[in-house]
């Protein structure tokens, strides 16, 4: 069942879905396999040869991803940056411009500037928020790639994505929003006419920090030097080979049946957290695009349709931010993020340790949080005991 006439949450729960053809099994089976029998030389049965190219379970989280996204086709990585890594590989050739807001996911530019730039690629970074800066850098024969991320991470800034569509396609380049923070849930990139969505599933589409995963959902018409990107990633996934297994796929599409319902929670709570936040004396800022006075909040309420789970603070100084994020319970200290249980990062020597030192390095006095689905009074008596004690 892939039918567009369903609404989101219907579609989470059953896009790729079908039922077991021969048992009636409602959870389609998870296929243990690695090679398909043929009926004869070449006869193969619903195009499956050998796992690398295609696996059934791997092909329902594709339909189901490719469905929540509005997009046309999905492939599926072991990882966020596997997904990513293919896709660059297939946009990118020798002299190539990559253009990524100056607070992408770290790994992402790490990626970029230390694998595709030793092969002849060039990065430059940019407030993404600002489109007179995105104007200017974009160079107009060489720019191949504008990567957004919106929110961004740690400093929750939004991005126009539609405003950067306009900008990158007067230079034929490819645009591309990791909407791994908002979710397919809260922001339809597609819509406001990106060319691809990249996901690191591992985070709230998975939503249950279990399982690693990554994923590309794109459009049939998007070409690239002439050939369609379709063609080439689905080449690219084949030939380079950093797929998804089974067990990681349903996994993940587990995770997905009850994504509505948890960014419903996940951003219910981040509200009530971020304004009882507001005016603690040991905060000097508090970045949520909820707050009225975030300066992405009005673009935030047209673009998204609520404002995430994601909610950084700002202390005093380096010091107090270390001892607070060491200090809360319920708040484990860990890396990652959207999963049911809430986390607390110190971007600077953790997520973002590998941008110390380029213009992406965080300030030693942000401390990010992760918030779960969990009891909202249970979360603020945490953060609050942890900060009152600093
Ligand atoms: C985690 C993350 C990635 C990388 O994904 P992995 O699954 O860890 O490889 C990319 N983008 C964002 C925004 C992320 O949070």
């Amino acid at each position: 069942m892939n039918d567009a006439t369903h609404r989101f949450s219907t579609r989470a729960i059953r896009a790729g879905q079908d039922f077991d053809p021969t048992t009636g099994s409602v959870i389609p089976p998870v296929y243990f396999t690695t090679t398909f029998v043929q009926d004869g030389i070449g006869g193969f049965r619903n195009g499956y040869e050998y796992a690398r190219g295609g696996n059934p379970t791997r092909t329902a989280l594709e339909t189901l991803l490719a469905s929540l996204e509005g997009g046309d086709r999905a492939f599926s990585f072991a990882s966020g940056l596997a997904a990513e890594d293919t896709l660059l590989r297939a946009i990118l050739t020798p002299g190539a411009h990559v253009l990524m807001g100056n607070d992408v996911y770290g790994g992402t530019h790490r990626l970029v500037s230390r694998v595709f730039v030793p092969w002849g690629a060039s990065l430059s970074t940019v407030d993404m928020s600002n489109l007179d800066a995105v104007r200017a850098a974009i160079r107009p024969d060489a720019t191949k790639v504008v990567w957004v991320e919106t929110p961004s991470n740690p400093l929750m800034k939004i991005t126009d994505i539609a405003a950067v569509v306009a900008i990158a396609h007067e230079v034929g380049a490819i645009v591309v929003v990791d909407n791994t923070f908002a979710t397919p849930y809260l922001q339809q990139p597609l819509d406001l006419g990106a060319d691809v969505v990249v996901h690191s599933t591992t985070k709230y589409l998975g939503g249950h920090s279990d399982v690693l995963g990554g994923a590309l959902i794109l459009r049939d018409a998007t070409e690239v030097g002439g050939q369609s990107l379709v063609e080439k990633v689905e080449f690219l996934q084949f030939g380079v080979g950093a797929v998804s297994g089974p067990m990681d796929a349903w996994l993940t599409i587990r995770g997905i049946k009850t994504l509505a319902v948890r960014m419903d929670r996940h951003s219910a709570n981040a509200s009530t957290i971020a304004e009882r936040l507001v005016g603690h004396p040991k905060l000097t800022a508090v970045y949520y695009p909820g707050l009225p006075d975030h300066p992405g909040h009005d673009l935030a309420a047209a673009q998204m349709s609520a404002f995430g789970g994601m909610i950084s603070v700002q202390l005093a100084d380096g010091p107090t931010a270390r001892r607070f994020a060491e200090s809360t319970r319920l708040f484990q200290l860990a890396e990652s993020l959207g999963g049911v249980e809430s986390l607390v990062c110190y971007p600077s020597e953790m997520t973002h340790a590998s941008v110390r030192g380029t213009e992406l390095e965080i300030p030693d006095s942000v401390v990010r949080l992760s918030v779960g689905i969990e009891d909202v009074g249970d979360l603020i008596d945490d953060l609050v005991t942890a900060l009152d004690a600093l």
